[in-house]
């Protein structure tokens, strides 16, 4: 159940791809026929994903992953617009690919400002409009955080920016293939994707530029990617992409679904069987996959290594910053407490979860937490004072 972290290659993808490091081996850029098959290829995967997110494929630009996307979007329209200004609005909640990037870029003389959310992780419009000024060049804000999976508003946040003239990013990873995606609709002028997120390889992802948007190549090389971005294309990692967009493309409506009925039950069932547990997930306004949840009084790393040994794997808030003891940065900007930002757990479920995986971890978790609990002299503190307070009554 941590699917937001990575999921496995899907057997259909992997066998697309094989072909591509023996047969069809050649350099895309090559003009005899072994280059001409391999570019076939990609070209061919370029425009599943264009099609897939309603773009031209000659708007799809190829990148080592979700964070080099991120990277190349943020940077290179940065630098390309620097005449015009050098102020950057962001929010609190990004990924780490966007954070850390905007924070460089706070080294090198831009200004950031980072817009705040309410208590289910939703940025406030009125404060958006509130911040932009003349030298506002871009606004990035994520589709969907991967963490609490809560999904912004990106067709509002996208009308605003291009009445005001300004360039929109999006960090779509967690998004593409679990909710529909269109970029005309969204308004967005740049997308992050990664393929390792749905069921496609680690290595790839893919930056989508709107024609005539400005910026400024990150991978300086040869001409590949239209001059965009340079070194020798990942072939199949790139068909690897193409056809995990496939699959994804075939069921998402029904999967998601299913995902979303699943992540439902895994809810009301806690919720049923533990006290002093929170929901830090939107009630509707969440990835159908993606379910957060608080438990006070315990640390959400000794519920993971207790889940681990009965073979059920979620994590604490993203895969890049655990090991790190700090509280999640998301969670704390959704206004928790540390403590209680300590004691979260995220579910991300995929293709391989069952409604039987669902009563497994109904079973196995109250029993962990309660134990855990059993040792908190904090936690029986809190229970005799609550019963006290329902026996003044
Ligand atoms: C995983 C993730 C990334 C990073 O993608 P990589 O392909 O692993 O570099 C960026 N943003 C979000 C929201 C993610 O979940």
């Amino acid at each position: 159940m941590d699917h937001n972290a990575t999921t496995p290659v899907h057997p259909d993808v992997l066998e697309a791809m094989l072909p591509y490091f023996t047969k069809y081996f050649g350099n895309a850029s090559s003009v005899h026929s072994f280059g001409r098959e391999a570019r076939n290829g990609m070209e061919e995967a370029r425009e599943r994903l264009a099609n897939f997110i309603g773009a031209n494929p000659s708007e799809i630009i190829f990148t080592s992953g979700g964070t080099e996307s991120d990277n190349f979007a943020i940077e290179g329209a940065a630098y390309e617009n620097i005449k015009k200004g050098k102020h950057i609005i962001t929010t609190l909640i990004e990924h780490h690919a966007v954070l850390n990037t905007c924070k460089h870029l706070e080294t090198h003389g831009f200004e950031v400002s980072y817009l705040t959310v309410d208590k289910y992780g939703v940025i406030d419009l009125d404060e958006l409009n509130d911040l932009i000024r003349d030298e506002t060049i871009l606004i990035t804000i994520m589709h969907a955080n991967n963490e609490v999976g809560t999904i912004q508003p990106l067709k509002e946040i996208g009308q605003i920016a291009k009445e005001r003239g300004i360039i929109f990013h999006s960090d779509a990873v967690q998004s593409l293939g679990k909710i529909p995606i269109n970029v005309d609709e969204l308004g967005v002028d740049m997308m992050s994707f990664s393929a390792h997120k749905i069921y496609g390889p680690k290595g790839i992802g893919a930056l989508y530029i709107r024609k005539g948007t400005k910026v400024e190549p990150l991978i300086r090389g040869g001409h590949h990617e239209r001059n965009r971005r340079g070194g020798t294309e990942n072939v199949p990692g790139i068909v690897g992409f193409g056809k995990a967009i496939e699959i994804a493309s075939a069921d998402m409506e029904q999967e998601s679904k299913r995902l979303w009925n699943l992540t439902e039950k895994l809810k009301n069932g806690l919720l049923e069987k533990l006290d002093y547990i929170y929901v830090n997930s939107h009630p509707t306004q969440r990835l159908p996959n993606t379910l957060n949840i608080s438990f006070d009084y315990v640390e959400g790393e000794s519920i993971l290594l207790n889940l681990d040994m009965k073979g059920i794997a979620a994590s604490t808030g993203s895969a890049c910053t655990s090991g790190s003891l700090e509280p999640s940065h998301v969670l704390l900007a959704l206004g928790i407490c540390a403590a209680t930002a300590q004691g979260a757990i995220r579910f991300s479920l995929g293709r391989s979860n069952t409604d039987e995986d669902i009563d497994y971890v109904l079973d196995e978790l109250p029993t962990i937490v309660n134990r855990l609990r059993s040792m908190s002299p904090l936690y029986a503190d809190r229970v005799k004072q609550d019963k006290s307070v329902i026996s003044n009554q």
